[in-house]
């Protein structure tokens, strides 16, 4: 191939999936000059998987990265046609928010939001080959020859590298959605030393609309009051579909159960690890013999499409018993396969090998981001892009590294779990991977990260002005419900005793009247009269706090001494061998990762709290930097 000097960028973005996209919007946002390669530009943004964004731990992320200035939640609310806050049920804790996104119009968005980018160059070209120069990066090769001078590289390429798809025995090289794979680059890694290591996921069948008994399935439709994923998104979101619910029978079971020597999982083919917490039907009748049914979502892919997804039947299996699982379950029966399910396996790097700022510790100047690095999902890729995107930014431009601590955010804990833990198995984020999820919800992301955004140049003061007036105006009406009392009357004493609640003879404060359960801030407004007229998301932090003071205060404290053990640095060239009292296994591992400070290494698995005792003395004995 003979090669052309294509120009130079700062910053060569590989991918433009959802990690892709963020890291270039966030450089080029940033002044660096960027450049943002994709095998196909028809495929920008593209959801492979389940048409949706946000979801249990998911919608945390979103909201987060909008807050510190990141694209996704505001393509999602421009996209999106149905909105759902899951497990409003529980706890603030667990809120989360999901939202069915229009595929092809979530494409467009992001396509065009790239193109109009200023510094930002959008190309459709396959990177073949990175290059060094003194260890650290200095080109990116295109297949056609094109040789770009770089200062940066961010990995971003999802599924694609060294894909391979496979149907029951149709197996070939291959991207998601028939796109081909990236098999150049995934070799020219691991002939870098790259820690590559292979893993799987996989999607469930699309069938078309018209061929669906919709009757036989129980309606699903979106919230009342949709809430949108954006902070600077004014008007509300709309409901503009709906899903439906079905499951599956005895029959699907037995189905796969008789065919399960067909199945490339089963057969021993498929050699990639895939997801626990999404796994492939085959898998859930195997691993869980004695459920009868299982749950499924039918799924719009759009509003202009009658294709549909099936969500809960992702497999592998052939084709044509494919037809006969979609065939056994109600309102199904005389379903048309428009896409066949698919399970896809792909090299990604081991995340270990990674900085918290996503940089290699090996190669400087090379980063990774999203499915590349071990995670599974369109919010956790999003998310990496931008903390990538930013860090290979201020690397170039001589300031402090950008790293979110777990305590902060679920971005933070995301990071920090691939970099010091890592991962065995695709990693998706789920609230129960963090230990401060009272304090990370999804309502307060604003409050938590904005003024960050705005220190880095990603969000307007504006908008930081906007959410510091909020949460004055919620922290004054907090004083004012703790100050004003709530006088006996008949009509109060029936109405607490009509909520199952004891009545107040003597009268007692508005905010210990919240704080009871079956009452919420809108129920008092009867008994409020000089309440102010406050907007829905400040009423709700209002009645977040006053509800789970208590519990939130108890976790700020955990906060704070999980802090205190953060800022115990460690330096980068600690000599692990030479610190008595340190375990083989912990020496070991400490020299691999190279943590941070004493909370990194606290975390690494094989560090034992003697450990980091034995560490903590050795630190007091170190002279003061
Ligand atoms: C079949 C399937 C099923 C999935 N199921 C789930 C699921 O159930 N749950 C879940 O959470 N997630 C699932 N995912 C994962 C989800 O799609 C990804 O997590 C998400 O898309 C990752 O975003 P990304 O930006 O890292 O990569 P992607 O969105 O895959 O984007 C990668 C980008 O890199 C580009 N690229 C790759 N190599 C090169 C190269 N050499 N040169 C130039 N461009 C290149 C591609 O063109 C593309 O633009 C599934 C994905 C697939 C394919």
């Amino acid at each position: 191939m003979t090669e052309y000097a294509a120009g130079q960028v700062d910053i060569a973005v590989v991918g433009a999936g959802h990690a892709g996209i963020e890291a270039a919007l966030a450089a080029a946002r940033l002044g660096l000059r960027t450049a943002i390669f994709t095998i196909n530009l028809d495929a920008v943004g593209n959801m492979p998987c389940n048409p949706a964004i946000g979801g249990t731990g998911k919608g945390q992320l979103v909201r987060e990265l909008d807050a510190l200035g990141g694209e996704m939640a505001q393509a999602a609310d421009a996209c999106c046609i149905q909105y759902r806050l899951l497990n409003r049920g529980k706890g603030p804790a667990v809120w989360s928010l999901r939202a069915q996104a229009d595929r092809r119009r979530y494409q467009a968005y992001m396509k065009q939001a790239l193109e109009r980018q200023e510094n930002l160059l959008l190309r459709q070209g396959e990177v073949t080959a990175l290059r060094l120069r003194d260890g650290a990066v200095s080109q990116i090769v295109l297949e056609t020859g094109a040789v770009f001078d770089v200062k940066a590289v961010i990995l971003a390429t999802g599924t694609y590298l060294a894909g391979r798809t496979l149907v029951g025995e149709c197996i070939r090289d291959s991207g998601p959605d028939g796109m081909h794979a990236a098999v150049s680059l995934g070799e020219c890694l691991r002939q870098m030393g790259l820690p590559l290591r292979r893993f799987k996921t996989g999607t469930p069948p699309r069938i078309s609309a018209r061929s669906v008994d919709f009757e036989r399935m129980e309606l699903q439709p979106g919230d009342n009051h949709p809430l949108p994923f954006s902070f600077s998104t004014e008007k509300a979101p709309e409901n503009q579909a709906v899903c439906h619910l079905t499951w599956t029978t005895e029959e699907t079971k037995r189905i796969i159960l008789e065919n399960l020597d067909r199945s490339p999982l089963y057969g021993g083919v498929i050699e990639g690890v895939g997801p626990r917490y999404c796994p492939s039907f085959e898998t859930k009748v195997v691993r869980f013999p004695d459920k009868q049914r299982h749950q499924l979502f039918i799924e719009p892919m759009g509003l202009d499409t009658d294709e549909l997804y099936v969500q809960g039947l992702s497999t592998s299996m052939p084709e044509d018993i494919q037809i006969q699982m979609l065939r056994s379950i109600p309102g199904l029966e005389r379903a048309e396969l428009m896409r066949p399910a698919y399970a896809i396996e792909y090299d990604c790097l081991d995340p270990l090998a990674l900085l918290p700022t996503l940089e290699l510790k090996t190669i400087p100047g090379l980063y990774g981001a999203g499915q590349f690095n071990g995670s599974s999902g369109y919010e956790e890729a999003a998310v990496q892009g931008f903390v990538a995107g930013v860090n290979a930014a201020r690397k170039l431009l001589g300031q402090e590294p950008f790293i979110l601590s777990r305590s902060q955010s679920y971005i933070g804990t995301l990071i920090d779990d691939l970099v010091t833990k890592g991962t065995n198995e695709p990693y998706r984020m789920m609230t129960s991977r963090s230990e401060y999820r009272l304090v990370l919800r999804q309502d307060n992301a604003d409050e938590r990260l904005t003024k960050i955004g705005c220190e880095l140049g990603l969000v307007p003061p504006e908008r930081l002005e906007a959410v510091e007036e909020k949460y004055r105006a919620v922290a004054a009406e907090i004083r004012r419900l703790e100050h004003t009392g709530a006088p006996p009357s008949p009509a109060l004493r029936d109405f607490l005793t009509g909520r199952g609640t004891s009545d107040v003879p003597d009268g007692c404060r508005l905010a210990d009247l919240l704080r009871r359960p079956q009452l919420h801030y809108a129920d008092l407004a009867p008994f409020d009269p000089a309440r102010p007229d406050l907007p829905p998301e400040v009423a709700e932090q209002v009645e977040i706090w006053v509800k789970y003071e208590g519990y939130i205060r108890r976790q700020l404290q955990q906060v704070e001494d999980f802090e205190k053990m953060e800022r115990r640095c460690l330096p980068a060239d600690t000599d692990y061998a030479a610190i008595t009292g340190l375990r083989l296994e912990a020496r070991e591992k400490l020299a691999a990762i190279r943590p941070l400070d004493l909370g990194q290494a606290s975390r690494i698995s094989g560090v034992s709290p003697a450990d980091i005792t034995a560490l903590m003395i050795w630190l007091e004995r170190q002279p003061e930097t």
